[in-house]
């Protein structure tokens, strides 16, 4: 039986969102019995991580469906971004995956195993998730990078600062490591706080990665430089980004536009542009701006 508290931390741990994303996290934990393991669910480790949607249907409680028959297949390794207008869904698709909620109909499996099917804390431990706002607590920066992954070692946790090119940062703080953030301590900027979202990443390792508009909330110079270290997180890993400014997803391997009618285009970025259809209407709006 896991105690509650490690409950609560095992979902912050894959979920940070600051004060407001814990309420939800309330929320989700209290209606958590919907959400279990079957008698029979299998214990998965390292997945390759070829995700599938199969005609998904999902709702939140009695309100009016968000998703109706949802197909959508992404290659193991791929990066793919998710595109539309606010509300379309996109959040709520990258929240099935690690079965915050389940879906009332279809299936969406991983290395073709049914999500249902494995056990949460396996499955969830296959997907990390960097949102706009970065669950800090008390402590040092050493136990906040160190969160990631239990039981690391001292030497894991330089070398995911080191790949999320927060060594030089560190360097210079009164006390490195040991240094106290959080409420009583340092005040990271918006960029740090990301950066040390992703060395957690570095990490916890997964093979999926859940990007949910992790720096739209930051100016477009420090999204930029974060942008880099982002890039090098999804290398070798299935990657879904929820992109806000559509500079940030150039590269990725393919586009998937979502409306409240599901997914209305896809794919690559140049196509969707030439194809002229919704996604070139939103690229044109951004790039009239600059
Ligand atoms: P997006 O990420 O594309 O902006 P979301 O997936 O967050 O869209 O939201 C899709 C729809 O589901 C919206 O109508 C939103 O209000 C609703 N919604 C999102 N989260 C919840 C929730 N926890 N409970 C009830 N409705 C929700
Ligand atoms: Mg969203």
């Amino acid at each position: 039986l896991i105690k509650p508290v490690d409950k609560i931390s095992a979902l912050l741990e894959l979920y940070p969102k600051g004060m407001a994303g814990f309420r939800r996290f309330r929320e989700l934990i209290d209606q958590e019995p919907d959400v279990q393991d079957r008698p029979d669910a299998i214990v998965v480790d390292s997945l390759d991580g070829n995700i599938r949607f199969d005609e998904v249907s999902f709702r939140y409680d009695d309100q009016k469906p968000v998703l109706s028959r949802v197909s959508l297949s992404v290659r193991s390794g791929q990066t793919v971004a998710f595109v539309g207008p606010s509300g379309a869904g996109k959040t709520t698709i990258c929240s099935l995956i690690p079965r915050f909620y389940d879906v009332n109909e279809g299936s969406i499996s991983i290395d073709g195993i049914d999500v249902r099917d494995m056990t949460m804390e396996s499955l969830r431990s296959q997907i990390g998730i960097v949102q706009q706002d970065v669950f800090l607590f008390t402590g040092t920066i050493f136990e906040n990078i160190a969160y990631g992954k239990l039981g690391a070692s001292d030497e894991e946790v330089y070398e995911a600062a080191r790949k999320a090119h927060l060594e030089e940062f560190i360097a210079e703080l009164p006390d490195g490591y040991s240094t106290e953030i959080g409420e009583r301590g340092l005040k990271l900027s918006g960029g740090q706080k990301q950066r040390l979202a992703i060395a957690r990443m570095f990490l916890k390792n997964p093979p999926i990665l859940i990007l949910d508009e992790a720096t739209s909330a930051l100016d477009t110079e420090t999204e930029r430089i974060i942008q880099q270290s982002l890039a090098e997180l999804s290398e070798d890993r299935t990657t879904l980004v929820i992109a806000h400014r559509l500079a940030t997803i150039r590269d990725a391997d393919r586009v998937l536009v979502v409306t409240k009618d599901g997914i209305a285009e896809d794919g690559t970025y140049d196509e969707l542009v030439r194809k002229g259809g919704l996604f070139a209407r939103l690229h044109n709006i951004q790039f009239q701006e600059v």
